[in-house]
C-alpha cells in the first residue's frame, strides 16, 4: 500500500489547455491524414473492372425517362474519371460488382459511389435504394451498402441514376444565389467496392461528439474539460498501426459516454432524465423549387425519402417528418414502389405526415381562398392516401406569415404551427420561441418557432445546446423541437447526426450540463407536451397578428408576371367555380367539372411555393411557372364557357375574335360574378357583327371601339346597357396643349402638370388631397440590396429616390362616359406607357361613393436594380395605413417610432391599401401588385424591380398592369373600399346573347345574397368538396352546395343568406373548412312572399364561415324540379 508519496521527482501533469484543445484538430483528415484516424477508416477498397463493372446510357438533353424507359436503352461501357453532363442532363449507369468470398467476415461491405452530383439507387427491377449527394461539402452520402446476400453471393447487380446537379443546383462560381451555370460537367470521382472499418468509424462519431462539447459547452466546466481529456487520452493511445487501439481509445470514451452505452442502441433514449427537454426529429426540407426546376425537385424527394426510409431499419429510435402533399402525390404518380414503401413507414409510425397543405406556400400572396385551398387540398390527400390527416401546419421558410392563418389553421382540423423564419429577422429579434400566435379574428394557434434558429440542424451538441440556452421564453416553457437534417436533396438526416445524438443523449444520462435530447417522438407529441405543461398555452405568451419577416421585402414585387398569374387564376377560379356550380343544377347536359378544375387550382397552388410566388428562384422555375398559369388560363376560360354555355345557352364572349358569330340581333349582357350591384364602363368592338352595338354605346373610342354603361341593379346578376343616369357624372378633359391637363367630374378632379399629378381635388367637399408643393405620379429608386438580390429591398433605396415625369401626355378619350390622357415616354432603356382615366359613375353604387382614376400601364422595362413605384403624397394624417390581408385587413404604422416600426417600409397587401383620417381617406387599389408602403403621408404601390439572381433576367420585357386611386369621403371604416377593391379585380364577363334567347335573361337573378351587412362578403361558391360527380352517381347521392363568406372590416355582424327559391335547400350547416358535418343551422322561408329561403349568420371581426347546403332531391324536402335557375318565376 503506497500512500501519497514523500517525494516528488517528476515534473507534474500541468497543461497547456488551449494547445491540448488545438490539437484535437489533427485527429482525423487534414495534413496527417495518412497516419491519424483517417488512414485506417477503409480496409479494403477495389475498383478495377473485375470487381465493378459500369455502363453507361445519357439521356438526350434535358430529358428525364422513367426507369423502365432508360432500361430500354443502349448502354456503352464506362470507367471511373469519366465526365458528364452539361447541368440538369440525366444519366443512367448499370453496376455489377464481384465480391471476395474472403469479404464475408468483415461487418460491412459497401459501394462508394461519388458523382459530384446528385444520384439514386435503384435495385435492377426498378425499386428506389437510396439517393447520394455527391462532392465533398457537409452532405456528403456516397454509401450503399451491399446486402449481407450479396455478399455470401459474391456478386450484386444495381442501377443508379445521376443528375447533373448538385444540393443548391449548379450556381455559377459557387456563390448559392447566383444563377445556373448551364454547362457544367461532372466527373466519376469514385465507384469503389469498399470494407469500411466500422469500429474506426465509431471511434470518429466518438471523438467528433467529444470535440464538440469541448468547443460547445460553455467556459470551464467539469464536462468539458472531462471531454478534453478523454479526447486528448484518446490521441495518446491510437496507434495506426495496432488494431487494438481503437478498441481501447472506444473504451476511454466511455468515461464521457457510460459504460457499456453503445451496447444499448437506441434503449439509451429510455436511460436518464425522464423529462426530455430536446425533442429531435429527423427532416428534409425540400423547396419544391428554387435553384433548380419542379422536375429535379421530384428526384429530389425520392432520393431523400427512399434514404430515410433505409435509415430507419438502421436505427429504430429514427423518426422523420415531411410537409407538401404535392410532394407525396408526384411520389405516387412517378415512384410507386417507394411510395408504397414510404406508406408502411407511415403506418408503422416512423415517417411522419405534417403541415396539412397542398405545398409550403407563401403566405403573404394567395388570396384567402387559395390559402384555404392549400390546406383543403393538403388535408383531404393526406385524408385519401394514409387515412389521416395532420395536426401541425408547417411553414418554416415562408416570407412571413398573415395574421389570417391561426383562424384557417384551425379551421382546417389543425392547432399546432411550426416555422422558424422569423429569426432571419435583419432589424428585430422576435422575442417567443413557444407562444400562442393569435390572428387578425382572435383565433389561436400553439405556436413554436425553434430556438436551434435552422430547420436543417445538423444534431450537434451546439445545435442541441442551442435549444434551451437560445429559448425566449424558458420562464414559461423549457422544451424546443430539434429539426433536424440537410435539406433540399440533401437527403435529410445523415447516419452520422444520428450516432452522434445517440452519444449526446448518453452523455447527458450521465452529466447535467447538456439538456437531455429525446427521439422516437412526434412533432405532435411535442405540443401536445407543451399544451399540457402550460396549462392549454394559458401560461404562454401571446403575439397578436402578422408574423412580419423583416426581410426579403422585394418578394412582394419580384417577378411581375407570377404575381399576375397568381392573381388571375384565382379570380378565374372562382368565376368556374361560381358559373359552374349554377350550371351544375340547370339540367341534364352538364356536369360539374370537379377533376378538371382541381387539375387547375393544383397548378395555381403549386406555383404558390414559397420560392416561386416571391419571385426568388431562377429562370427555368418561371418558364415551367408561366406555362402553368397559361394552362390554367386556357383550360380555365374553357370550362368557364362550357359553363356559361349551360346557364345562357348560345351567348357567347364579346371578343374580337366572335365578331362573325354576332350577325343575328341581340343583346349586349355582361354577367356579373361577384354578388355586388355594380356599374361599369365597358369597351365594346362595333365592327363585324359587333356593329349592332353601336345604338347601346354612349362614347365611341378613336380605335373604333366604344364604351357602354353597363348595370347590374340589386338582385341581378347580369348587367345591361344603360344611358347616362340622372346621376352620372359626365367627364371632360382639358388641356393648355403644354403640359396641363385635367380630367374631371363632378366628383373628384385630377391634374397633371410638368408631367406629375399636381392636384387631386375633391370637387363635391371642395378639399385638395395633394399636399402643397407635393406631386405625385411614377418614382424610380435605386434596388442595390446588402445580398439576396430578388429577395430583399433595402431600407436605404429610400435614400435615393428619383421622380419619373409623365411626358408625351395626349387625350385619348374625351368623355363624357369615359375621359383619358395617355402618356408615353423613355426611361432608360424602357418604354414606359400609362393611360389615366375617370369614368362618369362613382366607384361603387354605396351612397357618396366617389369616382375613381384607373391606371393602365404597358411597360417594355429593362432596367436593372432599379424600382418603379406610383406614389401620392397625400394631405391626410394617421400614424396607420391599411392594407388588405386574407379575408380582411392589417394596419401598419406610417411612422418610425419604434425600430419594429422602421422595420415596416415595404409591406405586402392585397387588392387596397388605405391612408384615412377622420372624415376622408385615399386607397390605392391593385390588380396583380403585391408590394405597398406607407411612409409619413405618402402611398405608395410598387410596380417593377430587376434584380438579377438568381434569375439574371428577373422582369425584363413587357409587362401590363393596373392600379387605381380612389378618394372616398368617410375613414376607411365608413367606405366602400374593400368593395371597390373587389370590384376592380373582377370585371364584368360581357356576352351577346341572341334575341331568341333573351327572355332567359329577363328572370335571370342569382341565386344567393347577403342581407342586412355590408361588411360580410360572400367569396366563394363551389359544389361540395365530397359531392359524386362520375356518371355512376344516383340521383339519390348527396348534391351539396358550398359557400364561404366572411366579415371584412372587423366587427360584428348579423346577416341573412338569402336563397333563390329555385334551389331546393334541404338543410344547411356551418362547417370547417374541410366540409366535415359541422353545425346545423335553420332554414327559415322568406315572409315577403317570395319563395326563397333565408339562412340567419352571425359573425364576429374577421370571421370566416363555410355554408354547407344540402340540396334536396326528396324526402321532407321542399320538393322542386330544378329545371333551370333562369326559369324560376315560371308557374
Ligand atoms: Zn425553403
Amino acid at each position: 500500500m503506497s500512500g501519497y508519496p514523500v517525494q516528488n521527482p517528476s515534473p507534474g501533469a500541468k497543461w497547456i489547455k488551449h494547445l491540448t484543445q488545438n490539437r484535437l484538430g489533427t485527429f482525423t483528415g487534414g495534413h496527417f491524414a495518412d497516419v491519424n484516424l483517417t488512414s485506417i477508416l477503409f480496409t479494403h477498397r477495389l475498383d478495377d473492372e473485375n470487381h465493378v463493372k459500369l455502363q453507361v446510357w445519357s439521356a438526350p438533353e434535358l430529358s428525364k425517362p422513367s426507369f423502365e424507359e432508360a432500361m430500354k436503352q443502349k448502354f456503352k461501357p464506362a470507367k471511373k474519371g469519366d465526365s458528364f453532363g452539361p447541368s440538369w442532363t440525366n444519366h443512367w449507369w448499370k453496376v455489377s460488382v464481384s465480391i471476395p468470398s474472403y469479404w464475408q467476415q468483415y461487418e460491412r461491405v459497401q459501394f462508394e459511389f461519388d458523382p459530384g452530383c446528385e444520384a439514386m439507387i435503384f435495385t435492377p427491377e426498378g425499386v428506389p435504394l437510396q439517393g447520394i449527394t455527391g462532392g465533398f461539402g457537409g452532405d456528403r452520402r456516397v454509401d450503399y451498402v451491399i446486402p449481407k446476400e450479396a455478399v455470401k453471393k459474391g456478386s450484386l447487380d444495381f442501377v443508379i441514376e445521376s443528375s447533373c446537379n448538385g444540393m443548391f443546383g449548379v450556381p455559377w462560381n459557387g456563390d448559392t444565389i447566383a444563377p445556373p451555370d448551364m454547362n457544367r460537367y461532372f466527373s466519376l470521382a469514385s465507384a469503389d467496392l469498399v470494407v469500411p472499418n466500422q469500429e474506426a468509424w465509431r471511434l470518429m462519431w466518438d471523438f467528433a461528439t467529444l470535440q464538440e462539447i469541448v468547443d460547445t459547452v460553455p467556459g470551464n466546466t467539469p464536462l468539458q474539460n472531462q471531454a478534453l481529456t478523454v479526447a486528448n487520452e484518446i490521441m495518446n493511445i491510437f496507434d495506426n498501426n495496432e488494431p487494438n487501439s481503437v478498441e481501447q481509445a472506444r473504451k476511454a470514451a466511455e468515461k464521457v459516454f457510460g459504460e457499456g452505452w453503445d451496447q444499448k442502441g437506441e434503449k439509451i433514449y429510455k436511460e436518464g432524465p425522464e423529462r426530455p427537454l430536446v425533442w429531435g426529429i429527423g427532416h428534409c426540407h425540400i423547396d419544391t423549387a428554387w435553384l433548380w426546376p419542379y422536375r429535379v425537385t421530384q428526384q429530389k424527394v425520392a432520393r431523400s425519402w427512399s434514404t430515410q426510409v433505409d435509415l430507419m431499419e438502421r436505427y429504430p429510435e429514427h423518426r422523420f417528418t415531411c410537409s407538401q402533399a404535392q410532394q407525396y402525390k408526384w411520389l405516387e404518380k412517378l415512384y410507386p414502389p417507394l411510395f408504397d414503401r414510404v406508406k408502411e413507414k407511415i403506418n408503422s409510425g416512423q415517417f411522419h405526415l405534417v403541415g396539412g397543405s397542398w405545398v409550403e406556400n407563401d403566405s403573404n400572396m394567395p388570396s384567402g381562398e387559395a390559402l384555404s385551398r392549400q390546406f383543403i387540398f393538403g388535408q383531404r390527400f393526406f385524408q385519401s392516401r394514409f387515412g389521416k390527416r395532420c395536426d401541425t401546419a408547417w411553414l418554416p421558410d415562408s416570407f412571413g406569415l398573415t395574421g389570417a392563418l391561426p383562424q384557417l389553421i384551425r379551421l382546417a382540423d389543425m392547432k399546432y404551427f411550426f416555422t422558424q423564419k422569423l429569426s432571419w429577422n435583419n432589424i428585430n429579434t422576435f422575442p417567443h420561441s413557444t407562444f400562442n400566435w393569435v390572428g387578425i379574428d382572435g383565433t389561436q394557434v400553439l405556436c413554436h418557432m425553434t430556438p436551434v434558429d435552422t430547420y436543417t440542424a445538423q444534431a450537434t451538441v451546439g445545435d442541441v445546446n442551442k435549444a434551451l440556452t437560445n429559448h425566449k421564453n424558458l420562464e414559461s416553457n423549457d422544451t424546443a423541437l430539434l429539426v433536424f437534417g440537410n435539406g433540399d436533396g440533401g437527403g435529410g438526416p445523415l447516419s452520422k447526426m444520428l450516432e452522434n445524438l445517440r452519444r449526446i443523449r448518453a452523455t447527458t444520462n450521465n452529466h447535467r450540463e447538456l439538456p437531455p435530447v429525446v427521439m422516437g417522438r412526434s412533432v405532435e407529441d411535442f405540443f401536445d407536451d407543451v399544451a399540457k405543461n402550460s396549462n392549454q398555452g394559458k401560461t404562454l405568451p401571446n403575439w397578436h397578428g402578422e408574423l412580419y419577416l423583416e426581410f426579403h421585402r422585394g418578394t412582394y414585387t419580384s417577378h411581375g408576371s407570377i404575381k399576375n398569374g397568381n392573381r388571375k387564376s384565382e379570380v378565374l377560379l372562382r368565376d368556374i367555380e361560381h358559373v359552374a356550380t349554377l350550371a351544375s343544377f340547370t339540367g341534364k347536359d352538364y356536369t360539374y367539372p370537379k377533376d378538371k378544375i382541381d387539375v387547375c387550382w393544383e397548378k395555381v397552388l403549386l406555383n404558390q411555393f414559397h420560392d416561386v410566388l416571391p419571385g426568388s428562384a431562377i429562370g427555368m422555375v418561371y418558364e415551367d411557372a408561366e406555362k402553368l398559369y397559361a394552362e390554367v388560363a386556357k383550360d380555365g376560360k374553357a370550362l368557364l364557357e362550357e359553363a356559361f354555355g349551360a346557364i345562357l345557352p348560345r351567348s357567347i364572349p364579346v371578343v374580337p375574335e366572335n365578331l362573325a358569330k354576332m350577325r343575328s340581333p341581340g343583346e349586349l349582357v355582361a354577367v356579373n360574378t361577384t354578388f355586388f350591384p355594380r356599374r361599369d364602363v365597358v369597351k365594346v368592338p362595333l365592327t363585324g357583327g359587333a356593329a349592332q352595338f353601336q345604338s347601346q354605346v354612349i362614347q365611341t373610342a378613336r380605335d373604333g371601339t366604344g364604351y357602354a354603361l353597363m348595370a347590374c341593379e340589386e338582385r341581378s346578376n347580369v348587367a345591361v346597357c344603360k344611358g347616362m343616369y340622372a346621376d352620372s357624372r359626365p367627364v371632360s378633359v382639358f388641356t393648355n396643349g403644354s403640359g396641363h391637363f385635367v380630367l374631371r367630374n363632378s366628383s373628384i378632379q385630377l391634374t397633371i402638370s410638368n408631367g406629375r399629378i399636381s392636384s387631386l381635388y375633391d370637387v363635391q367637399l371642395e378639399r385638395e388631397l395633394i399636399p402643397s408643393g407635393e406631386t405625385g405620379g411614377l418614382v424610380i429608386f435605386e434596388d442595390r440590396p446588402n445580398y439576396w438580390d430578388a429577395w430583399d429591398v433595402e431600407i436605404h433605396h429610400l435614400e435615393k429616390r428619383k421622380p419619373l415625369e409623365f411626358a408625351n401626355i395626349s387625350v385619348t378619350a374625351e368623355g363624357p362616359l369615359r375621359g383619358s390622357v395617355t402618356s408615353e415616354f423613355k426611361y432608360g432603356q424602357s418604354t414606359i406607357s400609362v393611360t389615366i382615366s375617370l369614368d362618369a359613375i362613382a366607384a361603387t353604387t354605396k351612397p357618396g361613393s366617389r369616382s375613381m382614376f384607373t391606371f393602365d400601364a404597358n411597360v417594355d422595362w429593362h432596367q436593372r436594380h432599379e424600382f418603379l413605384k406610383f406614389e401620392m403624397p397625400l394631405d391626410i394624417h394617421s400614424d396607420t395605413a391599411t392594407y388588405e390581408t386574407q379575408f380582411g385587413y392589417v394596419q401598419r404604422p406610417t411612422h418610425k417610432n419604434t425600430t419594429w416600426d422602421s422595420a415596416k417600409f415595404e409591406v405586402c397587401g392585397h387588392k387596397y391599401a388605405d391612408l384615412s383620417e377622420f372624415g376622408y381617406g385615399v386607397a390605392l387599389l391593385s390588380e396583380s401588385k403585391y408590394g405597398f408602403s406607407c411612409l409619413g403621408n405618402v402611398l405608395r404601390i410598387s410596380l417593377l424591380r430587376g434584380a438579377t439572381a438568381p434569375d439574371a433576367e428577373q422582369d425584363q420585357g413587357k409587362h401590363e398592369f393596373s392600379w387605381a386611386v380612389m378618394p372616398h369621403a368617410g375613414h376607411f371604416l365608413e367606405s366602400d373600399v374593400p368593395l371597390a377593391g373587389y370590384l376592380f379585380n373582377s370585371p364584368l364577363h360581357v356576352r351577346y346573347v341572341p334575341r331568341e334567347c333573351k327572355s332567359l335573361l329577363d328572370s335571370m337573378r342569382p341565386p344567393f345574397a347577403v342581407e342586412g351587412a355590408r361588411n360580410v362578403f360572400l367569396e366563394t361558391i363551389k359544389r361540395g368538396e365530397d359531392d359524386d360527380f362520375s356518371s355512376s352517381s344516383s340521383a339519390d347521392s348527396p348534391k351539396t352546395i358550398v359557400l364561404r363568406l366572411y366579415e371584412a372590416f372587423g366587427g360584428h355582424a348579423k346577416a341573412k343568406l338569402r336563397i333563390a327559391g329555385a334551389v331546393p335547400v334541404k338543410e344547411a350547416y356551418i362547417t370547417n373548412l374541410l366540409e366535415d358535418a359541422g353545425e346545423k343551422v335553420a332554414v327559415a322561408s322568406r315572409k315577403d312572399g317570395s319563395e326563397d329561403a333565408v339562412v340567419q349568420l352571425e359573425f364576429h371581426g374577421f370571421e370566416v364561415k363555410t355554408v354547407k347546403l344540402v340540396i334536396g332531391s326528396g324526402g321532407d324536402a321542399p320538393v322542386r324540379s330544378v329545371e333551370s335557375w333562369v326559369n324560376v318565376e315560371k308557374p
